[in-house]
This record gives C-alpha cells, sequence and structure tokens, in this order.
C-alpha cells in the first residue's frame, strides 16, 4: 500500500444516526491545502477500500479530522462507522480539490454554502487565518434536514470564538447560518430559497450577495450543488473554469451519486 499511509483514529464523535466524526494521527509529510480531499479507507478482503474525504481539521493542526455519512450498505461506512479509538485508517499521501482559496478573485464576503458533510471541507477554511486576512466576512451556509445533523455548530458558535490565534478574527468576521429542512428550527427551508428570498440577509444584517464584492464556494448534494451554481451563474457569478485559475466562484461534490 505504497500511496497510502496507516493512521491510527485517535477520537470518534457520533452526531446521530447518520452522521459521525473522527481524528487521526496525521503523518507529517502529508501536505495540504485547507479545503483538499484526500482518499481514506480501511483494508478488507487484504485489498483497501478507499473513498474521497475532504479534510475537516486546518493544515497546521497535528492531527487529521474527517467529518463522515453513514450509509447504510455503503461499501466503506458501513464498516467505517465501527471503528474504534486505535483502530487503523488508510490515508492517502497526496491530496487535491478545487476549493482552495487561491482559485478565487479577490472580493469582500466568502460565502460558503454547504449541505450535509459537505461542511467538511469548510470546517478547514474556516480554521485558516488566511480566509480572514482575504475576506471582511466569511458567511458559512450549513443546510440540513433535521436539527441532529447541524454537526459541529456548537464548536462553531461557542469554541473557534474562543480560540487562541484565530478567536479574534472568527467572532469579528464569521457568521454562521445553519438553515433545516424537516424540523422546526431558528431558520428552516433551503439555503437557495434564503438567499433569493433575501431573507439571509435581513436575518444576517447584511447587504444582498452580487459578483462585484462576493466570492463563493460551494459544496453538498448534486441537486444543492446545481441549484446554487445556477442562482450564482444567474446574478453574474463565473466559475473558476479549471483548478489554478481563479473566477468568482468554485465548487466540489460532496459525494458521487451512485
Ligand atoms: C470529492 C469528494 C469528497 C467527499 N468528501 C466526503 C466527506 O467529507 N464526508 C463523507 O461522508 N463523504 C464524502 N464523500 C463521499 C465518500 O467518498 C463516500 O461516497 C461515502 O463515504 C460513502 O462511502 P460508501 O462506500 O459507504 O458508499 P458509496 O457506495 O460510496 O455511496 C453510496 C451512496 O451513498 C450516498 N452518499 C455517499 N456519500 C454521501 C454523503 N457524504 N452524504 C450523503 N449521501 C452520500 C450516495 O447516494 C451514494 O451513491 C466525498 C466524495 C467526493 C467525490
Amino acid at each position: 500500500m505504497a500511496n497510502h499511509h496507516q493512521e491510527t483514529i485517535t477520537e470518534i464523535h457520533h452526531w446521530n444516526e447518520s452522521l459521525f466524526s473522527f481524528k487521526t494521527t496525521r503523518n507529517p509529510g502529508l501536505r495540504f491545502k485547507n479545503g483538499h480531499f484526500v482518499m481514506i479507507g480501511l483494508e478488507v478482503d487484504g485489498k483497501p477500500l478507499m473513498r474521497a474525504y475532504s479534510i475537516a481539521s486546518p493544515n497546521y493542526a497535528e492531527h487529521l479530522e474527517f467529518f463522515s455519512i453513514k450509509v447504510e450498505n455503503g461499501p466503506l461506512t458501513s464498516r467505517l462507522q465501527h471503528v474504534k479509538v486505535g483502530d487503523s485508517l488508510l490515508v492517502s499521501q497526496k491530496s487535491v480539490g478545487t476549493l482552495v482559496l487561491d482559485d478565487l478573485n479577490p472580493g469582500k464576503r466568502l460565502f460558503l454554502f454547504s449541505t450535509g458533510t459537505g461542511l467538511a471541507p469548510f470546517m478547514s477554511i474556516i480554521q485558516d487565518p488566511e480566509t480572514y486576512e482575504r475576506f471582511e466576512k466569511v458567511i458559512l451556509i450549513h443546510g440540513v434536514r433535521t436539527v441532529s445533523e447541524l454537526a459541529y455548530a456548537d464548536f462553531i458558535k461557542n469554541e473557534l470564538p474562543q480560540h487562541e490565534y484565530i478567536g479574534e478574527m472568527v467572532s469579528e468576521q464569521l457568521i454562521y447560518y445553519p438553515t433545516v429542512t424537516r424540523e422546526a428550527f431558528k431558520h428552516t427551508g433551503r439555503l437557495t430559497q434564503a438567499i433569493q428570498s433575501g431573507k439571509l440577509f435581513d436575518d444576517i444584517k447584511q447587504p444582498p450577495i452580487s459578483p462585484e464584492t462576493d466570492r463563493g464556494m460551494i459544496c453538498g448534494s448534486p441537486a444543492m450543488l446545481k441549484e446554487t451554481s445556477e442562482m450564482l451563474d444567474a446574478l453574474g457569478f463565473k466559475v473558476s473554469p479549471s483548478a489554478g485559475v481563479p473566477g468568482d466562484y468554485v465548487f466540489e461534490r460532496a459525494f458521487v451519486e451512485r
């Protein structure tokens, strides 16, 4: 398994019956950009069973963190959800991805649009000091079906603003907007509706989104990705055409429909 490092699971947190997070050791040789993904997996019948996973921890952390779905009968996650502290995890030596700050034109506000586990790469990006140096405001939108799927909400609202180094930037510049579609909550409905109706901007007391001032990153379900990118295109945002060529927004699939 020359292309993979063997890491050790150090912490596991089950958010609910369908979502969990875990931390692992990190090989010092693994370097990555915040927003990148790697291939992770388990050895099954003597062979590596690998899947793409966004890294949820920032690149300065000594550990790696992942935020995972539990797919019933999913080849990897039906096994991965049962890992215990001390178990091994295979992690590819190379990271890749399109959700990188370098591929965005300069702007004043950064909108991070996510649904479900699409939050994972943005957990890394909101812990990156460079995000706050490049943008005056960072607006993290997380759309989920039920309140229990609002993973990391407490960390984002209460822990991150207390962070020794980036806490002050987070307190002043990060706006977190969770929205729930299938239960009562402070904010409900699809994230695209909240933007198109102007509700989001009323709620966060910010001017409407505009390609003049704003940049975006999208990560979520294929349906959300399509809806959000069509909305941004209609507003006049230009997508980054390929890695290394900046645009007004970038996107990544949080998973692929099989
Ligand atoms: C670039 C990229 C980054 C990814 N990052 C993550 C991540 O950070 N966390 C994560 O949990 N998954 C992520 N995925 C999905 C991941 O690669 C696997 O699909 C997932 O772990 C399920 O693996 P599996 O073998 O159990 O089932 P698969 O056979 O891989 O998937 C079965 C079905 O489950 C559904 N599904 C898969 N993943 C998800 C998901 N995350 N949310 C909702 N439905 C899903 C899809 O309908 C899929 O067809 C990412 C995928 C891509 C392409």
